[in-house]
């Protein structure tokens, strides 16, 4: 599995990533709400899906529901499309870096080292027989 298997940008984080780009569409400019807003990702090819999270920050919009379609419907070609990542504000572009590489941990559970208690048991257990 990659790490951005299934959906590239999973919908909670699009979520933040709308929020991050102040709830406004990158396209038309309208401010809606950020559920409302979705993430379109320039390339759903498997160059996409190997870059770093980060990384991805380059290859995606934040777009209302109508320009999204629209984009979609080839009115906007890639170049335009990426044209628009210009306008983007440095502050925007690193808050969305980090949205994107903050991994979900998967559960860990905590960390035991199973040789090193049991030598110690061991260590402890030689030490009372040895009294
Ligand atoms: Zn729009
Ligand atoms: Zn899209």
């Amino acid at each position: 599995m990659t790490v951005l298997s299934r959906a590239l940008v999973p919908l909670v984080r699009q979520k933040r990533i709308a929020v991050a780009a102040g709830c406004r569409c990158e396209l038309c400019g309208a401010e809606i709400l950020a559920a409302d807003l979705e993430v379109h990702t320039f390339g759903e090819g498997d160059r996409v899906k190997t870059l770093p999270p980060a990384d991805l920050e380059r290859e995606i919009l934040v777009l209302c529901p109508r320009c999204h379609q629209d984009v979609h419907e080839d009115c906007v070609g890639e170049p335009e499309q990426r044209a628009l990542l210009a306008f983007r504000r440095p502050e925007v572009t690193e808050e969305i870096r980090k949205i994107l590489a903050t991994r979900q941990k998967p559960y860990v559970p905590p960390e035991v080292d199973l040789e090193e208690t049991f030598s110690s048991a061991t260590r402890l257990d030689t030490h009372y027989r040895g009294m």
